[in-house]
């Protein structure tokens, strides 16, 4: 009996030979005697798995441009089960992520976040962008941090859990500005009115929910112009690290599509 490594499509069909990627380089596990399996964030294709052959032994030319955070291109060609690496070249390997923990722990964080956030489901070169430029920003930027809050806003956008930051999503009343609160499980701002009779709710201050409104309708560029002072970093940090979190313990073994449906039709109502 064939041993499969998951049930999962290949990403190649086999009239497709070979094909070059561009991928950024999420995670590896040692495979077999020298291989390594990599879960690979692509442009072309999203995120897809594949097998690096014979990159554990001392000399191979590859294993080098194969690290995780790597960004690379890669000549793929079609295997059995899965693609096969068969040509690597490194384009950015972001080395102060390397050599500096804070920033490394930042990586780390976020590409386990997209990670966890998508699955093998086809190209999406939004997603690969917003890695990419994120990976570069936490390698050549003074605050790291920024990047960082910038980032979950935008991930949330585009693995469809957008929070609602304009009205209150229990009364639909517009909010003002004053202190607010966030509900996880209605995912958005809630207006003090409602937020003192709501349960589970968080607080989130006024300036605090201006980075965040600031943010989520901004361009990286125009985001830059906000200063984010170390009391509202700590803020978001916390807020978003507990709704991150909490969506991802709820909502992630539901295939996306259907998030993207539901997303759909409650906006229409
Ligand atoms: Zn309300």
């Amino acid at each position: 009996m064939r041993t499969r490594v998951n049930d999962y499509n290949n990403p190649m069909p086999s009239r497709v030979r070979s094909q070059r990627v561009e991928a950024i380089v999420l995670r590896h596990v040692d495979w077999g005697e020298a291989d390594r399996l990599l879960w690979l964030f692509t442009r072309q294709l999203g995120k897809i798995q594949v097998v690096a052959k014979g990159v554990r032994k001392p000399r191979s030319r590859k294993a080098g441009h194969l690290e995780p955070f790597t960004r690379v291109e890669l000549l793929l060609a079609h295997g059995r089960d899965l693609p096969i690496v068969t040509q690597a070249e490194a384009k950015d390997a972001y080395l102060a992520l390397r050599e500096d923990l804070v920033r490394m722990g930042y990586a780390s964080y976020v590409i386990e976040l997209l990670d966890r956030f998508t699955y093998e489901e086809g190209e999406n070169v939004a997603l690969f962008r917003l890695l990419a430029e994120t990976l570069s920003r936490l390698n050549d930027e003074t605050q790291p941090a920024f990047a960082v809050r910038y980032y979950e806003v935008r991930l949330l956008d585009l693995v469809g859990f957008r929070p609602q930051l304009l009205h209150c999503v229990n009364c639909g009343e517009e909010i003002k500005a004053e202190d607010q609160y966030f509900s996880f499980d209605k995912g958005g701002v809630i207006c003090p009115k409602c937020g003192l009779k709501e349960p589970g709710v968080r607080p989130v201050s006024l300036p605090a929910l201006k980075i965040l409104r600031h943010f989520q309708r901004s361009a990286y560029a125009e985001a830059q112009r906000a200063r984010l002072s170390a009391t509202v970093d700590l803020e978001l940090e916390n807020l978003m690290g507990y709704y991150l979190t909490y969506l991802l313990e709820r909502g992630l073994n539901t295939p996306s599509f259907l998030r993207r449906v539901r997303n759909l039709t409650t906006s229409e109502e």
